[in-house]
């Protein structure tokens, strides 16, 4: 009893000295279980310091996580105020935010373009028996086609163009005439058939049109003094590529653009559309199918049953 009675003494004042900093110049002497005592007494005061730090840096975590939620919402909500245009959609409660703001704009001023529709072919597409005309062009490509009986010959509107045309190059000295201008659905056919024969689909498919998509059936499409490749770069080329929009045609197959018109660059195949038409396409160095956002290929073509 005694004994314990001064142990716990011991202890007290060890607790003492320990948290005084320990600068007794009459240290006592412990015993083995009396050290082991204190020894788990600072272990324990240390494990509650411990756990009374941790439990201060979890707080203030909490607290931080807190603020910046807040701060991240008011953003949130300032921006979509601000704005007023949605962003593709994120989480379900952001729906229901924009939604919110949504409401409150519509009631103070006119929506600022909100769900805008997908923009499609802004151009207007129109189908008259079995022929397609985009922005009243009537378009013949790969994807495109012309009925088998349609049969109008040369345009005589493109022939007088052709023929002013050709006037105004004379006076600059310069040669044009037509190599080849309507082609029926029937001569196209040979045509075609006669290159498949030869050499394959394929390799027809290069080189001509297949029946129906020739724009030479149009009869607004001259081939001007040859389809030799030597033509390019030639004055009377220059000259075409130049002039021929003041007359209402285009370079129908620019350069570059293969992969869009469906055919290699042929400077000699000019097409009418009519002078505005032809000018606008000109300068803005798109060939037709971009100009009209259309394409260019037999896997869209409406008959493409066809050989
Ligand atoms: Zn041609």
């Amino acid at each position: 009893m005694d004994n314990f009675t001064k142990s716990e003494n011991t202890v007290l004042k060890t607790e003492d000295n320990i948290s005084e900093g320990n600068n007794s110049a009459d240290y006592p002497v412990y015993s083995e279980e009396e050290l082991e005592v204190i020894r788990k007494r600072m272990e324990q005061r240390r494990a509650e310091r411990r756990a009374a730090a941790h439990r201060r840096i979890m707080r203030n975590r909490a607290v931080a996580i807190a603020i910046l939620l807040i701060i991240g919402i008011l953003i949130f909500r300032a921006c979509h105020d601000d704005n007023g245009i949605t962003e593709p959609s994120q989480s379900s409660s952001s729906q229901t935010e924009r939604s919110d703001s949504k409401a409150k704009k519509s009631d103070s001023e006119p929506a600022v373009k909100m769900d805008t529709p997908s923009e499609k072919n802004e151009h207007d597409i129109e189908q008259v028996n079995g022929m397609t005309f985009v922005d009243g062009i009537l378009i013949v490509n790969k994807t495109y086609s012309l009925p088998a009986d349609y049969d109008p010959g040369v345009s005589t509107v493109a022939q007088n163009a052709f023929d002013n045309m050709s006037a105004a190059a004379a006076n600059d000295g310069i040669t044009l005439f037509v190599n080849s201008g309507y082609r029926s659905y029937q001569e196209q056919e040979m045509l075609y058939n006669s290159y498949a024969m030869e050499r394959g689909t394929e390799a027809a498919d290069e080189v001509s049109s297949r029946p129906g998509h020739s724009e030479h059936q149009t009869g607004l499409t001259f081939d001007v003094n040859t389809t030799e490749n030597s033509f390019a770069g030639t004055p009377e080329a220059n000259w075409l590529a130049e002039h021929c929009c003041e007359y209402g045609f285009i370079i129908r197959y620019p350069e570059d653009k293969e992969d869009i018109t469906g055919y290699i660059y042929e400077p000699w195949h000019i097409r009418y559309i009519g002078k505005e038409k032809a000018k606008a396409v000109t300068e803005s160095g798109l060939c037709l199918e971009e100009y009209l956002d259309i394409t260019s290929d037999y896997k869209y073509a409406d008959d493409n049953s066809a050989s």
